[in-house]
């Protein structure tokens, strides 16, 4: 049962020693029932209070991880219900699934079209994350085959899908120091796959057809020893999967559910129900086939959901090269918002214009939106100016100014008197023209 700020406040020290970086341990203690602070940054907590206090300190949705050679997935840990309330951490893992009865070459060919696999958005490479081996007939020797030529493709992590203990145990025995997760253990076999997860460190799922036998199975397991859980609750149509994952994520945030509070796992049969999934609330995606079309906005909306409202993508701050310019060539001034920087960067990349691209510092925010918040003025600009050395790469001292803070290029002109200062267009899509026609 979650404990309240006062009476975690009466766990902690009360000496307000600051250590923790908030003034008072009864901050320190409502930032902690929030469940937004760790209960290691207080380093006074007497071993009793940690015992007593570790339990509401756990996040409500524990944190799983897979792990393989130089891989790791991560769901779990989330503390709210919404993306506005504060943030999504652990974007959910997306795997594509490997059946054992394709051919050797089919399982290479297919491990390393998606191993390879890389989209890039907003300067971010985005990459599936792992494959789920699916045993379609029980059968040993296939399935350890399988993960054997899936390994040869690639080295990241797995989720073996099968409900015969044996046959997961001959694709374990492939995986040697690996942290894979096993899927499943139901109300029949739950005690093997208990046994199996347990002696090689693995994750385990847990299925049932009801909540109600979901978390009777999860305690069970708990119980006997398996703590790294995954839940998988019975596949029904989009609106009940829908209803079903809210309920979980419901049940583990609001009422400390502990018996609900694990990552989910989710092998939605289209891309709707994979968009789904991604948005509410799976930790890890199985689907069902490797198709770039599918896969990348399945990628790009995941980035969007996963990304901190609060924290915009930003872009380094600095003098960036677009088509090779030379001294002559002129030096465009944006902001480090990425979406911004990647707008201007791909219109004149595009049109085969050499440029000098100069990106000051507005907090990751866009022309307008740091123009009216006080982040990029003629000050912060010819700061950029000096600290990027643009005088040193330039013949001619000249900075063109985005359009819509035309308003500026007073202001600017007095912060660099020997530069000439020239107002270009307001949207990106015009500035191919206007240094063709202008500059
Ligand atoms: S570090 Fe611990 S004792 Fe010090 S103010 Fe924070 S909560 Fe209180």
């Amino acid at each position: 049962m979650a404990l309240s700020g006062i009476q975690i406040y009466k766990l902690l020290p009360q000496t307000n020693c600051k250590d923790c970086g908030f003034p008072t341990c009864l901050a320190f203690a409502m930032k902690l029932a929030a469940k937004q602070v760790e209960l290691a940054a207080c380093p006074h907590v007497s071993e009793s209070s940690k015992t007593q206090l570790a339990e509401s300190s756990a996040p409500p949705i524990r944190l799983v991880s897979l792990k393989s050679d130089g891989y790791e997935v991560k769901a779990g840990n989330e503390v709210v219900l919404f993306r506005h309330d504060k943030t999504f951490y652990n974007r959910p893992g997306l795997f594509v699934e490997i059946s054992d009865n394709l051919s050797e070459a089919e399982i290479l060919a297919t491990g390393k079209a998606v191993d390879g696999y890389t989209a890039n958005y907003v300067g971010i490479d985005l990459k599936v994350d792992g494959f789920a081996v699916r045993s379609a007939v029980g059968d040993a020797g296939k399935f350890a085959a399988a993960v054997k030529a899936i390994r040869q493709a690639s080295k990241k992590p797995l989720i073996l899908v099968c409900t015969d203990a044996a046959v997961t145990s001959a694709g374990l025995a492939v995986l040697n120091g690996e942290s894979p997760l096993i899927h499943t253990a139901n109300g029949q076999n739950w005690e093997a796959m208990t046994a199996l997860a347990r002696q090689n460190k693995a994750s385990l799922v847990v299925s049932a057809d009801n909540l109600d036998d979901l978390s009777d199975l999860t305690e069970k397991i708990k119980a006997a020893g398996v703590e790294d859980l995954v839940l998988s609750p019975a596949s029904p149509a989009l609106g009940q999967a829908l209803t079903q994952s809210t309920l979980i994520r419901r049940l583990a945030i609001k009422k400390n559910f502990r018996p609900l509070g694990y990552p989910a796992i989710a092998f939605p049969k289209s891309a709707a129900a994979a968009a789904q999934a991604i948005v509410k609330y799976a930790g890890f995606i199985v689907i069902e086939h490797f198709a770039p079309e599918i896969v990348y906005p399945l990628l790009v909306l995941r980035q969007n959901i996963y990304t901190d409202p609060q924290k915009p993508i930003q872009v380094q701050p600095g003098l960036y090269e677009i088509n090779s310019p030379k001294p002559e060539d002129p030096v465009l001034v944006t902001t480090n918002f990425s979406i911004t920087y990647f707008s201007v960067a791909n219109e004149v990349e595009g049109s085969g214009l050499p440029a000098w691209l100069l990106v000051t510092d507005a907090e990751g925010m866009s022309v307008l939106t740091a123009w009216a918040a006080g982040k990029f003025d003629a000050e912060r600009i010819a700061k950029a100016v000096k600290a990027f050395n643009v005088a040193d790469k330039v013949s001619r001292k000249r900075v063109v100014l985005p359009g819509h803070v035309a308003v500026l290029s007073g202001e600017l002109e007095s912060e660099l008197p020997d530069w000439e200062i020239r107002v270009g267009p307001r949207e990106a899509v015009d500035i191919p023209a206007f240094m063709k026609q202008a500059l």
